[in-house]
């Protein structure tokens, strides 16, 4: 059986995974309590220099902070890339926060709201529009605090990307502005006075498709240089999305990297450089950075047999990481990589369910998978926890405690 490229990516020592060098039961007694979440820094260093190797030089890499928010997180991100990518004024903070000038933090995201915008503007980032009538409150808060704001423009073109696990931009969507409608608010944008930088497209998320990729990539770039050439305004910014996905389950593939990054290259240099020769080039990234470094661990509080049907029964559950129960967006419930993690080599495997403690069906983590036998005490360790894992799981819902999350 071969291991999922996820899991492959944490050593094991004498039987036990071992994070940021720490051996799981380590952790355990270092967290206090489980259920916690680990997140490996040594393997988000790598994951940065892996794509930075095979991206140009030229594009700038920024970190979509709402794939996992943990101020320490954000920190280390931070001073590894380029800028980060918000899409609220909490996020905002966590950001600025860091060493991360302002200039280079985009915030995007439909329903900003007037106070949300003020703080935006007042702490100089770069607002990525979403319609006409957010750069109408955009201009009139600038106004009133005597400031310039710096924006750019959200574009939905009108394209659409195949194979996205979310599909965020084509057809009619609540992001951004349709490709008809740009050359009116850029008008508006005139009028306004804003420090216009440029255009925004991401037109989708988690997508495993190399080809697909790069002709998102071709055609986002063709309908920015048509939209630049005849803005009335310089533009200098270029935010290509990315939507660059990692492999949850069994049969996918990990993304290969080598076409995409030839293929931005031959943007750049045939398409970008000769047309807009003194653009900023940025892409934003969020669970491909940090998404695989991450893991759930759980303790087995009962181990129960209901006709037939093993049951692992454990002290975390959907309340923390909702993902792995199938019920963040997925169509189709399937199992995320799990692991029994001190007993990594176990070679006594048995089918199980494992599910969480609390009191519903939904919250069933792994269905009927292989694992070595594990008995009360044992950890149980969920994969792909990086990313859209505690902040993105209904915390408040049956009343437990939250988890610890460490940065290891
Ligand atoms: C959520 C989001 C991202 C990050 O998406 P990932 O799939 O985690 O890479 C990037 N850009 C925008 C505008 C987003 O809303």
């Amino acid at each position: 059986m071969s291991v999922h490229p996820t899991i492959a990516a944490f050593a094991t020592e004498r039987n036990s995974l071992v994070v940021g060098g720490v051996p799981i039961d380590r952790l355990a007694e270092r967290a206090g309590s489980t259920p916690f979440f680990a997140y490996d820094r040594q393997l988000m260093t790598d994951r940065v220099g892996y794509l930075r190797s095979a991206l140009p030089a030229e594009v700038h890499l920024h970190y979509a902070i709402k794939a996992n928010p943990m101020p320490a997180v954000v920190d280390h991100m931070a001073r590894l890339l380029d800028g980060c990518d918000v899409a609220s004024a909490m996020e905002m903070k966590v950001v600025l926060d860091t060493p991360t000038p302002a200039e280079r933090v985009s915030f995007a995201g439909p329903g900003k709201t007037r106070g949300e915008l003020a703080q935006a503007i007042a702490a100089g980032v770069t607002i990525e529009m979403e319609s006409g009538s957010e750069a109408q409150r955009v201009a009139e808060i600038g106004n009133r605090l005597g400031l310039r704001p710096r924006v750019a423009l959200r574009v939905n073109p009108d394209f659409q990307v195949k194979g996205s696990g979310m599909r965020m931009g084509g057809g009619s969507q609540q992001f951004g502005v349709d490709t008809e409608e740009v050359p009116a608010v850029l008008k508006q944008l005139v009028a306004a006075d804003l420090d216009f930088q440029g255009f925004h497209i991401f037109a989708g998320s988690q997508n495993l498709h190399a080809d697909i990729l790069c002709e998102a990539q071709s055609k986002t770039v063709e309908l920015m240089l048509e939209l630049a050439e005849r803005s009335p305004l310089p533009v200098s910014y270029l935010n290509l999305g990315g939507g660059f996905g990692i492999p949850y389950f069994d049969k996918d593939r990990s993304l290969d990297l080598a076409p995409l990054g030839e293929n931005l290259a031959r943007l750049i240099d045939t398409v970008i450089r000769p047309r807009l020769p003194h653009s900023r080039v940025v892409m934003e990234f969020g669970r491909y950075l940090v998404g695989e470094a991450g893991i759930y661990a759980t303790r087995v509080v009962d181990r129960k047999v209901s006709r037939g049907r093993t049951y692992l029964v454990v002290d975390g559950g959907m309340h923390h990481q909702l993902a792995a129960s199938g019920n963040f967006g997925q169509v189709i419930r399937r199992n995320y990589p799990v692991a029994v993690a001190n007993k990594m080599t176990g070679t006594d495997l048995e089918p199980v369910t494992v599910v969480g403690c609390l009191c519903t069906p939904l919250d069933t983590l792994a269905d009927n998978v292989s694992l070595p036998r594990a008995d009360v005490g044992d950890t149980i360790v969920f994969f792909h926890a990086g990313a859209y894992g505690l902040t993105a799981s209904p915390t408040a819902f049956l009343g437990h405690p939250m988890p610890v999350e460490m940065l290891v």
